[in-house]
């Protein structure tokens, strides 16, 4: 049952299907050795508004925390607690307090999380987390991106397929932001002032925008692919010829964006095709500078989330 402010009920009649989606995610996940974290719906409200404002510039930074639900008093006083918006940061906190020298982590976490969008009610939406923590192998790439293509076969979604991108490391990338933003500045007249506003604050954004003007200078402007290092160059290589060796069927999109900037190297989306289009069904990528800004330990990392929005 859909509520009118976007939270869901499941009664028998739907549960039945949650649990066998359970069961074979959990049964696909802990032959890879990947173990289940239960993380609290109610989260410290300041663990996650620094969390979030460390890993996004500041434009995206507002309105990702605009997005928090926090929790209120019927008086209207803000309590300090909010309710759970994403699971990363918290994975990270719990690794940052656990890892050792060379350890590496599995972890996996499913459940309803809350967000709000500009001048609408709260929504639930439910999401599996899938991280591994701890390598920057690239081999750990094609593990978790293999995994996830795993569980889509594994649920029946048998035509999925693979769109990859690789956003570079901090040693090519910013090469690549600089020659975008003088791209960007020289065609700001002809852009939409959200596009030019997303772009220059974050050059790896998806603006969402369908007026062509924009489209067609996006088209064309600088590439990352151009910028690589030959370090990002092989390990991007090395992740498409494992991919191809496992039967996956992706295709290389340089215009796949994330609105977090926190990715680098690899990232990749899980799509279906559907009524001629694509539908998105997950994606994630590696996040090698991310703990070190929320935790302040260096954990190289790798993921993936998968969102339901709708009830079963
Ligand atoms: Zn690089
Ligand atoms: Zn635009």
């Amino acid at each position: 049952m859909n509520t009118s402010i976007g939270i869901h009920q499941f009664m028998p009649d739907k549960v039945w299907k949650w649990k066998i989606l359970e069961h074979k995610i959990a049964h696909i996940l802990s032959l890879h050795d990947y173990q289940e974290i239960r993380l609290s719906v109610l989260q410290d409200y300041h663990v996650i508004h620094q969390g979030i404002t460390a890993l996004m510039q500041e434009d995206e930074a507002l309105t990702a925390t605009q997005a928090i639900v926090n929790l209120s008093q019927p008086n209207g006083d803000l309590s300090l607690l909010t309710l759970r918006p994403e699971g990363t940061i918290s994975v990270l906190h719990h690794t940052a307090s656990i890892i050792k020298d060379r350890d590496v982590h599995r972890f996996y976490y499913l459940g309803p999380m809350f967000r709000k969008e500009e001048h609408e009610a709260p929504s639930e939406f439910h999401q599996l987390g899938v991280e591994l923590l701890g390598s920057d192998s690239v081999m750990s790439e094609n593990e978790v991106i293999s995994l996830a293509m795993k569980i889509l076969q594994g649920l029946g979604l048998r035509d999925a397929r693979l769109e990859l991108n690789s956003f570079g490391c901090s040693s090519c990338r910013p090469a690549y932001v600089s020659d975008m933003k003088t791209y960007l500045q020289k065609h700001e007249n002809v852009l939409c002032e959200h596009c030019f506003n997303t772009l220059y604050t974050n050059p790896f954004a998806d603006t969402h925008c369908t007026d062509s003007k924009c489209t067609a200078i996006i088209d064309k402007g600088p590439k990352i692919m151009d910028y690589l290092c030959p370090r990002c160059k092989q390990n991007f290589s090395k992740v498409k010829k494992v991919q191809a060796n496992l039967a996956h069927q992706y295709t290389v999109k340089p215009s796949l964006f994330k609105n977090f900037a926190y990715y680098n190297e690899t990232v990749f989306d899980l799509v279906l095709s559907s009524n001629g289009g694509v539908q998105v069904v997950g994606g994630g990528g590696r996040y090698d500078y991310l703990s070190q800004m929320i935790t302040g330990k260096n954990i190289p990392a790798v993921g993936f989330l998968s969102e339901y929005r709708q009830h079963l």
